[in-house]
């Protein structure tokens, strides 16, 4: 896990309004490094999708260093550099009806190949895999009006793998999805990163932040905490600050750790918290 694929060096962004400016990004350094699932979590306007937005060149910085595939991004990149890295990170938004364009579902798959002038029988062969990478070939010929939220964004998610991108970015893909969405969503993401694909999710959901590898936490365009899962989840103090909260699991050890029945908090799921409550009370090796 050393190839760095996307790094920020005190990367800012600042939108010129009429009114007034508005600082979304303040020096954040990054690094994304190639095969990794990175989650980057922070509150409702903490600058998330800003950033999103410059790793993926819809938004380019308006100070500090921004490298993608080792090129660095000058104001005056062209529009051939910016469809180039385009097509290695991908990105898949919250609303999953704003992002499907066609009437049927493998059209819609298809339509990104199309677009970059893949030869026809390719196309055919790519979007069969992609829909069956999320799960949805039974669904090719359905309309996308037919879909549940969590399967439209499956297809959101394989119009952008048929373009076999480097990066997906999910910028809050499941926050518009009720519990059964979500989780369609999150195991699509996990098998993504399980096959090689770097994963950059931004959420505000303590729960799936407890997946990735790597936890960033941004908080008022800053960078405030970075680390593993557990070494972001045990500074609760500071999350709270940030407006965020740790997973209820972990919350639950902090409290036990804190009366003496267990020796660490180091838990992020339900299942975890279980087996070292059981194992605390010398019910488990
Ligand atoms: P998040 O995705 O974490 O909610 P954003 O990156 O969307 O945060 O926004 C960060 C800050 O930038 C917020 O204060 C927001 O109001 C502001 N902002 C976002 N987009 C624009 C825009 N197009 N023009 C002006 N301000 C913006
Ligand atoms: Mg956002």
């Amino acid at each position: 896990m050393n190839e760095t694929i996307i790094k920020a060096e005190k990367l800012g962004y600042t939108y010129e309004g009429d009114e007034r400016n508005v600082r979304a990004l303040d020096g954040v350094d990054i690094e994304i490094y190639r095969g990794e699932f990175l989650c980057v979590l922070g509150q409702n306007g903490s600058g998330k999708s800003t950033l999103a937005k410059l790793f993926n060149l819809i938004l380019t910085p308006t100070d500090g260093v921004l490298e993608l595939f080792g090129k660095r991004i000058e104001k005056d990149i062209t529009d051939d550099e910016i469809f180039d890295i385009r097509r290695k990170i991908g990105m898949v938004f919250q609303n999953p009806d704003n992002q499907l364009v066609a009437t049927i579902v493998e059209e819609d798959v298809a339509f990104g190949p199309e677009n970059i002038g893949m030869p026809p029988a390719k196309i055919r062969e790519t979007v069969d895999a992609a829909l069956d990478t999320v799960g949805m070939s039974e669904y090719a010929r359905h309309s996308p009006h037919q879909l549940s939220g969590g399967q439209k964004q499956r297809v959101a998610i394989a119009g952008i793998i048929a373009l076999s991108p480097d990066v997906i970015i999910f910028d809050e893909s499941t926050a518009m999805l009720d519990p059964n969405g979500r989780a369609e969503v999150m195991d699509t993401i996990k098998k993504l990163k399980n096959s090689g694909t770097t994963v950059v999710l931004i959420t505000h959901y303590m729960e799936e932040a407890a997946e990735a590898d790597r936890v960033a936490v941004i908080d008022g365009g800053r960078k405030v905490l970075e680390g593993t899962p557990t070494e972001v989840f045990t500074e609760r103090e500071k999350l709270i600050e940030c407006g965020l909260a740790v997973p209820q699991a972990t919350e639950l050890m902090l409290k036990l750790k804190q009366k003496g029945f267990v020796d660490t908090a180091d838990v992020l799921t339900p299942y975890e918290a279980a087996l070292a409550i059981a194992k605390a009370a010398g019910g488990a090796r």
